[in-house]
């Protein structure tokens, strides 16, 4: 992850709007993603389909060449299977089979601005396990909105990621973090998906955030593979990613990735 300011910048309404159309169409990509994921496809035709769609709404991918530790990233979604937590590197070769789970994170640059959200997936008929973390990680990115609210704590949101997970047996990822953003893909402030509630940056209104919980059925270290982008879980076990761009307004929030 690399932050690329040292301040949080707090947006306009103006600003907000056109983050909106941007984390509209980021979330029109995960949604029509649905009924596209299915046994037989390759991680590359979702990154295709990601690109395509983007572009075809003159914006650009958002991640496309983002820096990495030796090469930029080198596709428009970041799509990593069952074990891989995120920056999956899409591939023709990389066949998903019914009972995988795959989870697709998608940015899109529109106008100055970002926005950025992520969805796991179902391939096929799945475990129940592996359902039932699709739910868990899912409600914990929705329990941990609910406290994205003016005057609340930035703890308040890591807290509530941490023990809707926790409370159903599973671990969250400690070495990637959500993130402010806006002008820059990665803002700050950094966003834990663990700590304590009441404690850290006081929430203001005109603040965006991508919140983005990562949670596996096993513990929670994870290691970088060979292609130098992929993160997966070390003990293998399954890893499940749910994100979204939430604004902090003056009477509540307002997720900007929800179609
Ligand atoms: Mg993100």
């Amino acid at each position: 992850m690399f932050f690329k300011k040292n301040s949080i910048e707090t947006k306009t309404a103006d600003e907000i709007n056109k983050m909106r159309v941007a984390g509209r169409v980021v979330g029109e990509v995960l949604d029509k993603l649905s009924s596209i994921i299915k046994p037989g496809i390759s991680t590359k035709d979702i990154d295709k389909f990601s690109e395509k769609y983007i572009r075809s709404k003159n914006m650009l991918p958002a991640f496309l060449g983002v820096e990495g530790v030796k090469y930029p990233f080198p596709a428009t979604a970041c799509v990593s299977v069952n074990d891989e937590v995120v920056h999956g590197v899409p591939s023709s070769s990389r066949i998903l089979r019914s009972g995988d789970i795959v989870s697709v994170d998608v940015g899109a640059f529109y106008d100055g601005y970002y926005g950025d959200a992520a969805k796991t997936y179902p391939v096929g008929k799945v475990s129940d396990s592996a359902l039932n973390l699709l739910r868990i990680t899912e409600l914990s990115l929705y329990e941990s909105i609910k406290f994205a609210l003016s005057g609340n704590r930035l703890g308040d949101i890591s807290n509530a990621v941490q023990r809707t997970a926790e409370n159903a047996g599973y671990s969250v990822v400690r070495d990637f973090v959500g993130h402010g953003i806006g002008r820059e893909l990665h803002e700050d402030p950094p966003i834990p998906n663990f700590g304590q509630a009441g404690i850290g940056l006081k929430l203001t209104a005109g603040m965006v955030l991508a919140i983005e919980p990562m949670v596996n059925i096993g513990g929670y270290k994870v290691e970088m593979l060979d292609n130098d982008w992929t993160i997966a879980t070390k003990d293998g076990s399954l890893s499940a990613h749910f994100e979204h761009t939430v604004a902090i307004t003056e009477n509540g929030n307002e997720i900007l990735t929800k179609v």
